[in-house]
């Protein structure tokens, strides 16, 4: 199967670009040595993907993913980059909060709301989880801290990111002082501490995962997840009809092998797992390096599994949504357990736990003690790019320099990532919990549009006008313009719903609170600000 890849989706920034000049061996992909038939890899991560897949044989193509983003020596996310990260013009790709900071600030205008149409809680939690470079989350508090009695009321913010280099990025924005302090046991967090710039006697906590965020009846959670889901690994799944998967025609007993009475089942349609492996070598013949960019060789490539995988025997059966299409031959099918695994803890979090009986979500795990919130309180808001109400299939792709590219090429030093199946999430968030509603999925432009994204850029124009004004002969002309056309230009992108404009492919989500006694949607979701 070849993935295709569709528009680019974190986005391309408009601003003409040049490569990234990276070592040649890197740019062109593999090469081969003329003098030893050993195959030579784009990366250290491909050889060390390569030997193991030699060695187990394919792996589910969430495991590629997984190496590819945060492996500790050389994934996408957890490397050390040099001069510049991976976002913006210099990096692979650009975000929202990276665009224009009206977007933060309408979010920490969203957080805002809630706490409002919730009672005003003390004993907040600010939680983002894949913050990047910070932006989002420096724009969302410095717009809370002018709201003082919200600000009074946060207890703690804690950043889940799985990268040593983009916390550190993210301490330079949030934090008074760019030394992190281990958590020290007593606090029963694994972690890293420091105090905020922006909300005064609060910490900024970093966790490598949600799990070692406290979780306390009495705590209000606000959690933030801008484009992180998209980079959680998925499983992909083929209906095949036919399938071939080996019916037994003896079946094995503790006393002996017995043959069935009834004849072998006609084959019948099963899902497959999709799985990696690498590429066969390149003959050795071919060695000198492609002219172009475009001939970079992949170095894996995808593969039915002949036969049942963990994930094939469990996940599709799932949600009678997969189950749905499993006499549909051919039929390609994403899961992501990660994502389940991570709105299924929002929504505890939000609304305490179902009891353990109702819970059928892939993400379940029998170990999860549970947690009883006798006050839901909280909100989750969820942003990112994928599908309204469809599960998503071969959306797998790489991107680099603000291009897309194969997901199989370079691994390490393209990023991987997968449209977000909301409703899925919605699935779980609600199995998990049932003191929790969910809103939207909307389009990112209506959510943003009904924020008011239009007036608060205009008037932050007007400011620059009106700075400018006043300020006469101090203030550069030049950059006054400059401020007014990225102000203007980017929140217009922002809601842009052109068939590949981020106004239309990034949705919006939100988990609230489920009160019977009062109904209502939230700002963002077709609501008003409740008083
Ligand atoms: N929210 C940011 C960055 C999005 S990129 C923005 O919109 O600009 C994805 C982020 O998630 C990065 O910070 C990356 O390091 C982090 N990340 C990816 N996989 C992760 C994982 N499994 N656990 C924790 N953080 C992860």
């Amino acid at each position: 199967m070849r993935v295709t890849p569709l528009s680019l989706f974190r986005t391309v920034s408009r601003c003409p670009r040049t490569r990234a000049i990276l070592p040649r061996a890197v740019q062109y992909g593999i090469r081969w040595l003329s003098s030893s038939s050993e195959r030579q890899w784009s990366t250290p991560l491909a050889k060390s993907l390569a030997e193991a897949i030699t060695t187990t044989g394919p792996i589910p193509v969430a495991a590629y993913m997984r190496q590819c983003l945060t492996n500790s020596e050389g994934g996408y996310y957890t490397r050390q980059t040099t001069g510049h990260d991976q976002f913006g013009a210099k990096g692979d790709f650009i975000t929202s909060p990276e665009i224009s900071q009206v977007f933060g600030e309408l979010v920490g205008i969203w957080l805002y709301t809630e706490w409002i149409a919730q009672g005003r809680r003390g004993n907040v939690q600010v939680i983002e989880v894949g913050p990047g470079r910070g932006t989002l989350m420096a724009d969302v508090l410095r717009t809370i801290s002018t709201f003082k009695a919200f600000a009074k009321s946060i207890e703690t913010i804690y950043l889940i990111e799985a990268s040593p280099h983009l916390r550190e990025q993210q301490a330079k924005l949030l934090a008074e002082n760019v030394q992190l302090k281990e958590t020290d046991s007593d606090m029963g967090i694994a972690g890293w501490s420091a105090p905020s710039k922006h909300i005064t006697g609060c910490n900024v906590i970093w966790c490598e995962d949600i799990r070692f965020v406290p979780k306390k009846e009495t705590e209000t959670p606000f959690i933030l997840a801008h484009e992180f889901f998209d980079a959680l690994p998925i499983h992909v799944f083929q209906n095949i009809s036919s399938s071939n998967i080996p019916v037994a025609s003896k079946i094995i007993t503790p006393t002996g092998s017995i043959t069935p009475k009834h004849p072998t089942q006609p084959p019948r349609n099963q899902w497959h797992e999709l799985m990696v492996f690498p590429t066969p070598s390149p003959s050795l013949s071919s060695t000198t390096a492609p002219s172009s960019s475009k001939a970079e060789v992949e170095e894996f490539q995808l593969t039915v599994s002949k036969t049942p995988t963990p994930h094939s025997l469990y996940l599709p059966h799932t949600s009678p949504r997969y189950k749905a299409l499993s006499n549909t031959p051919n039929t390609i099918i994403e899961i992501s357990p990660e994502s389940l695994s991570y709105v299924s803890d929002f929504a505890v979090r939000i609304g305490g736990s179902s009891p353990p009986s109702t819970i059928t979500s892939p993400s379940s795990s029998p170990t999860t003690p549970p947690f009883s919130k006798p006050t839901p309180s909280g909100a989750a808001l969820i942003l990112d790019y994928g599908t309204l109400n469809t599960i998503p299939a071969n959306t797998l792709r790489g991107i680099r320099s603000h291009r897309p590219c194969s997901p199989f090429i370079s691994p390490g030093l393209v990023d991987l990532s997968a449209d977000v199946d909301f409703l899925a999430l919605a699935e779980s968030a609600l199995s998990a919990s049932p003191n929790i509603e969910v809103h939207g999925p909307v389009e990112q432009s209506f959510f943003l549009s009904t924020m008011g994204i239009k007036e608060r850029a205009e008037r932050l124009v007007r400011a620059a006008k009106e700075g400018h004004r006043l300020g006469q002969g101090k203030v550069d002309t030049e950059n006054v313009k400059e401020t007014v056309k990225r102000l203007e230009g980017g929140w217009k992108r922002l809601v842009d719903r052109g068939p590949t404009g981020m106004g239309r492919i990034y949705k919006a989500m939100a988990i609230v609170p489920y009160n019977e006694k009062v109904v209502r949607r939230p700002v963002g979701f077709g609501g008003d600000i409740v008083a």
